[in-house]
């Protein structure tokens, strides 16, 4: 579904991707890890088309992403994103952040999106505060609602840039758990994060990237259980 071909990128001489090859199958789940800087969220950032690449080539279902085209709102809108803070709307409740998109950039009508967005914030588990205002829900709670904001767009794929790291560690669980659920429901994601048993359990492949090159790839437990690479190694040593 998501092709990326030698792909590379530099902010000014700064080379931050190098080199890139990697394939994404609908319904897979790959976990993209790696140090601080190592380039991870320019990578998803690249694929769907909120950063531009200077050479090699992205493709999502054979259509080349380019941020410089006015098309590629398209590509957004069939590769998702969910941040690390949330980016609701502060003066909009759930269910307002979660129609938003249906309505204004897909043209649906406010109440076929309505009907559908309480369907979504229900199963994210959100029925009971879809009138709620972001302020008035835990981070936990607002990053559901991005998912579900996320959901609403009907994406193919979601592209996760560690959507657990700003949380309270109490709060982790129940963003991974419908993000798990996501999985088993054969979302295609990508996923960039620290939480290696999520990793380990609900991953198909992992990427370990670092310095801009893809140091180590393959089925998550295997490469997380017996890293060949000796960075890798260290590397989840310091966050395990
Ligand atoms: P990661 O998500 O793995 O921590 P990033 O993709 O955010 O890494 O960053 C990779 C490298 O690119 C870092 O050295 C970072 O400082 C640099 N970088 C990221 N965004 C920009 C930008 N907009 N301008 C200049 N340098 C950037
Ligand atoms: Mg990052």
């Amino acid at each position: 579904m998501i092709k990326i071909e030698n792909l590379s990128k530099s902010f000014g001489a700064h080379r931050v991707l190098e080199g890139i090859d990697a394939e994404i199958r609908q319904g897979e789940v790959v976990c993209l890890i790696g140090p601080s800087g190592s380039g991870k969220s320019t990578l998803l950032r690249c694929i769907n088309g909120l950063e531009r690449y200077d050479g090699g080539r992205i493709t999502v279902d054979g259509v080349t992403v380019d941020a410089r085209r006015k098309d590629v709102q398209n590509i957004r809108q069939r590769v998702a994103m969910v941040f690390q803070r949330f980016n609701l709307f502060p003066h909009r409740t759930a269910l307002e952040n979660v129609i938003e998109g249906p309505v204004h950039v897909k043209g649906e009508s406010l109440a076929a999106a309505t009907a559908r967005g309480r369907e979504i914030l229900a199963s994210v588990g959100l029925a009971e505060k879809m009138n709620h205002y972001p302020q008035q829900l835990s981070g936990g709670q607002q990053q559901r609602v991005a998912i579900a904001r996320a959901l609403a767009m009907e994406p193919e794929a979601i592209l996760f840039d560690e959507p657990t790291s700003a949380l309270d560690p109490e709060l982790v669980g129940e963003v991974l758990s419908v993000m798990r659920t996501l999985a088993e429901k054969g979302m295609t994601m990508v996923i960039v994060t620290h939480e290696m048993d999520f990793a380990r359990n609900v991953s198909d492949r992992v990427l370990f990237l670092e310095g801009g090159r893809i140091a180590e790839q393959g089925p998550s437990r295997e490469v997380l259980t017996t890293p060949r690479n000796e960075r890798m190694r260290d590397f989840l040593k310091r966050v395990t």
